[in-house]
């Protein structure tokens, strides 16, 4: 099938790739033209703008950093609405405003085109392997239409009801990832200063009430490690929690831990660590408490 992708960043990059190994025709296009050189030499073709990935691209893929961005490649100057005609299919993968994605859904409506939401978990490694979940949102017929491409990127593919739906799902999903990894930054501190060995620490609480995938896999490959290099960057786990915490001020949900993890992301950013992966928030933790949380191996 002939798709268009714009954004090849950490995510997008790998996603495309897989499309690519699947047999699919990709025009793809990024700001960083050099962002998608290795999907140039896997054979995709480069367009000079959003809008003209589009013409003869049954399915055109969005990953883009923040809803402004997502809002200004499908409606901007060059947008990808521009050059799209009725009958097209948008999926954006990004992790988008629910608010911001249905209004985008519904200019697409106007001209034909419906736009899914699909935003995705699993980290660039979850991107590599193909073992993504995704959560869509949007017309089910399309979805189930669609849903063995989305199969190329992931593992856990999801129909999660009306347009936005799943990007209520991504949200929440990074809430708990972010706030986990606040907790957990202070509970290992705690009872490594407490005098057990942080291996034991992660080793027994994952394999009891307290575990959680951010233990699991996250710290390991990059805090574990003292590797901040995204990976998931502080600016954009940041900018989830606060996507989390507005959206609870739109729906009147009282949220006051979740605004506590919010503040603890803009001290990171304030801090000048949010082009470092999202595990770089610990090292609040780490330099109150004296404690460094590292596994040499
Ligand atoms: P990234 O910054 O690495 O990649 C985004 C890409 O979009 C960049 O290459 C950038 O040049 C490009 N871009 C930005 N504005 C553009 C525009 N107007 N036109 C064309 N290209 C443009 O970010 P990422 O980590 O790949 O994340 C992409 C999305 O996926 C975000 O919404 C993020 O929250 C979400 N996400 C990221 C991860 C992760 O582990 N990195 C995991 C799940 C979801």
């Amino acid at each position: 099938m002939k798709l268009g992708f714009i954004g090849t960043g950490n995510m997008g990059n790998p996603m495309a790739a897989n499309l690519i190994k699947a047999g699919h025709q990709l025009t793809v296009h990024d700001l960083r033209r050099e962002a998608a050189t290795n999907l140039l030499e896997m054979g995709a073709d480069w367009a000079d703008s959003p809008r003209e990935a589009v013409p003869g691209s049954e399915v055109v893929f969005t990953s883009l950093p923040v809803p402004r961005d997502v809002e200004a490649v499908v409606l901007g100057e060059n947008g990808i609405l521009g050059g799209a005609s009725s009958g097209q299919v948008f999926f954006d993968l990004s992790t988008n405003s629910p608010t911001m994605v249905r209004r985008l859904s519904e200019e697409c409506a106007a001209r034909g085109v419906t736009l899914l939401d699909s935003p995705v978990s699993g980290g660039t490694y979850g991107a590599a392997e193909g073992t993504l979940a995704v959560m869509v949102g949007g017309d089910k017929t399309v979805f189930e239409k669609y849903k063995s491409l989305l199969d190329g990127i992931g593992t856990h593919v999801v129909y999660c009801g009306a347009i936005g739906n799943g990007s209520v799902c991504k949200i929440c999903n990074n809430l708990m990832s972010m706030g986990t990894g606040v907790l957990l930054a202070e509970a290992l501190t705690l009872g490594v200063k407490a005098g057990v060995g942080l291996g034991t620490l992660a080793d027994v609480i994952n394999n009891s009430t307290g575990g959680s995938k951010r233990l699991a896999d996250k710290f390991p490959r990059f805090l574990f490690q003292g590797n901040f290099e995204p990976g998931f960057a502080t600016a954009l786990a940041a900018k989830d929690v606060r996507l989390a915490t507005d959206l609870g001020r739109e729906y009147g949900i009282p949220m006051e831990l979740s605004n506590l993890v919010d503040q603890k992301h803009v001290e990171a950013l304030f801090r000048g660590w949010g082009l470092e992966d999202s595990d770089a928030v610990a090292k609040i933790q780490e330099e109150k408490s004296g404690v460094q949380l590292r596994l040499h191996d």
